[in-house]
């Protein structure tokens, strides 16, 4: 007879080792669920590359006109620039993809608890940008504006990439993005935020564009350019 080796486990040895595999299970599970973002802009830092925010929506029209609202034209959009992003392996993230505000119940604070919640989205993104329709008293007023923080370098050149692809389908209401400093979504975002304005929906050749399918595509994909450069991706 071949003599046997006997290995002996003690209770405490054997706890130890389910306890290791449930942790290495766990593990495993934890990170195959886990989303995974693209290295974008030299840096992987485990957020969603873009947050598209579509100004406004539910209970919040925004600007409106008889024909058409600022909150159907955002949400358009954004939906748009998406598209056009995924295509290019650009992952993105929305604030909203339907017709909500994000404000809850209609009580005082509506507004300020809708923007903070915006806020929360945008701040687990890598760069930002808001997307809304002008309005003036004056109809003759007319074309794109982008707006950023005044404090912020990156959201400065995220508003110049927008723009320089902007200009080539619509026309500027001002040359050179616009640095401010009391708007409440830039002010506070932690990361890189833009808001651009598309154009006047008070100007009534403005408004018959923004209606059209076609001229929110050209828009949505100089956005999307826009964004993309500032990736450097091409
Ligand atoms: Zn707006």
């Amino acid at each position: 007879m071949s003599p046997t080796n006997i290995i002996v486990i003690t209770r405490r040895q054997l706890l130890s080792f389910c306890l290791l595999m449930t942790l290495i299970f766990s593990l495993v599970i934890w990170s195959s669920s886990r989303k995974v973002w693209p290295t974008v802009g030299g840096a992987q830092t485990g957020k969603a590359p873009v947050i598209l925010d579509a100004g406004h929506g539910g209970v919040d029209s925004g600007a409106n006109s008889r024909e058409v609202k600022e909150k159907e034209i955002t949400l358009d959009v954004v939906l748009r620039i998406r598209k056009y992003l995924e295509k290019k392996g650009l992952p993105v993230e929305l604030t909203r993809d339907s017709d909500v505000d994000l404000g809850g119940e209609l009580t005082r604070g509506r507004h300020r608890r809708d923007l903070e919640a915006r806020l929360k989205i945008i701040n687990k993104g890598q760069i930002a940008v808001s997307i809304h329709v002008n309005t003036a008293n004056a109809a003759s007023e007319q074309g794109a504006l982008i707006l950023y923080a005044c404090n912020s370098e990156k959201g400065k050149k995220l508003a110049e990439t927008i723009l320089q692809e902007l200009q080539k389908v619509q026309k500027l209401n001002h040359p050179k993005p616009i640095p401010r400093s009391n708007i409440f979504l830039l002010r506070v975002s932690e990361v890189p935020t833009v808001l651009v304005e598309l154009g006047f929906i008070s100007n009534p050749e403005e408004k018959a564009k923004l209606m059209q399918p076609e001229f929110r595509q050209k828009c949505a994909e100089a956005i999307g350019k826009g964004i993309l450069n500032y990736f450097n991706i091409t």
